[in-house]
């Protein structure tokens, strides 16, 4: 099966390394130039519990220099970057190829099927951790899994307008194809309740950690802090059973609490984005869920006050024209607004 992962950062260049390294043909398609320059050079150096190495099998390039079509292109870029690198790979989409995400947040199979159909998308989650060190360096420690599905239909059946991949379902393909890369991978008919109690999960501590600036168990250190934490979880659980989705809210609050000791000193993506000056990806996670909510006429009011917050430190970073001010008419309008001091 040939592989082409767009998006090549610390997830994509730690899933394509290991593919590659099990033997399948890989590309890396990305916007880095620095890094795809030091694959080509130096390979591919991957850090994991395992050992150390280096894979030299990798393909490196920029989106607009790929020809080959893909069977399976992995998407690994940040959530709000799915159209503008969908579209760019818009020509490498053939009639045969699917497309995988294992992002954060919700809305990305929607997203995507604005390039490919639905019924040629699979969609999961995963607890692999992976980290950038620098170009064509990344590192995962501490393991984790993947479950997946087919966007369009259950992932126990082989669904309307699948096309079978030599001989097996597409799913499977992908599966065991993962499971040779030591990739513990699974096909799961309730993929969705998985990707909502990992949004749960991020709406509550990526966020708060995003806001406060605190690690995972300084979240600890105020009563009111873990509250907040299991306040939002039951918000998102809660929207997830509106929705249809089966999510599990004591598994979940089980996790969020047990990270409290596992994830201790973690500075969750969302704040290490903030930090580092980069858009964060709250809008798919904390925002959906809000727009979810607002479709149930649900309130999720922790939720909503944690993705304004932090839509408030990325507007900060990157603030809208005056044309596309968010402030009422009346507010913009008047001339004599008492000082704020
Ligand atoms: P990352 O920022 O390290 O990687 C994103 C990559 O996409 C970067 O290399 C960037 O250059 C590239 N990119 C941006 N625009 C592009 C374009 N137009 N065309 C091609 N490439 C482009 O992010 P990451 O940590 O690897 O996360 C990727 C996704 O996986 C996110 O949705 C994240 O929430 C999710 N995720 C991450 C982890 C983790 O531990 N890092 C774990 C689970 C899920």
């Amino acid at each position: 099966m040939n592989i082409a992962i767009l998006g090549a950062g610390a997830m994509g260049s730690l899933f394509g390394g290991l593919l590659a390294e099990a033997g399948a043909p890989v590309t890396l398609l990305d916007v880095n130039q620095q890094h795809l320059d030091a694959i080509r050079r130096d390979g591919l150096s991957l850090d994991t519990d395992s050992r150390p190495r280096n894979i030299r099998s990798l393909a490196a390039l920029r989106p607009e220099e790929a020809t080959e079509v893909p069977d399976l292109l992995l998407i690994f870029t940040k959530t709000w970057q799915i159209p503008t690198a969908l579209g760019s790979v818009r020509r490498l989409l053939g009639p045969h190829t699917w497309v995988l995400t294992l992002q954060n947040g919700l809305g990305n199979v929607e997203a995507i099927s604005a390039f490919v159909p639905r019924e040629r998308i699979l969609v999961g989650v995963t607890t692999i951790p992976a980290d950038f060190l620098g170009p064509a360096h990344v590192a995962s420690h501490g393991g984790g899994q993947i479950r997946m599905g087919y966007a369009a239909g259950d992932a126990s059946t082989d669904h309307p307008g699948h096309r079978p991949f030599n001989g097996c379902c597409m799913l499977c393909q992908v599966v065991d194809l993962f499971h040779r890369a030591g990739l513990r991978a699974t096909a799961d008919p309730g993929v969705w309740a998985a990707i909502w109690e990992k949004v749960a999960f991020n709406a509550a501590f990526n966020a708060l950690c995003a806001v406060t600036g605190c690690t995972v168990e300084q979240i600890g250190f105020v009563a009111s802090g873990p509250e907040m934490v299991l306040a939002v979880v039951a918000e998102v659980i809660g929207v997830a059973h509106a929705a249809g989705i089966p999510a599990n809210l004591e598994r979940t609050q089980t996790l969020v609490l047990r990270s409290f000791r596992t994830h201790a000193g973690h500075q969750p993506s969302m704040l290490q984005d903030i930090l580092a000056g980069r858009p964060t990806e709250i809008d798919s996670i904390n925002g959906a869920i809000v727009r979810t909510a607002r479709a149930h006429n649900i309130p999720v009011p922790c939720t909503e006050m944690l993705w304004t917050l932090v839509s408030l430190i990325d507007a900060r970073h990157a603030p809208p024209g005056p044309a596309s001010s968010a402030l009422p008419k009346s507010a913009s309008a008047s001339k004599d607004l008492a000082p704020v001091s």
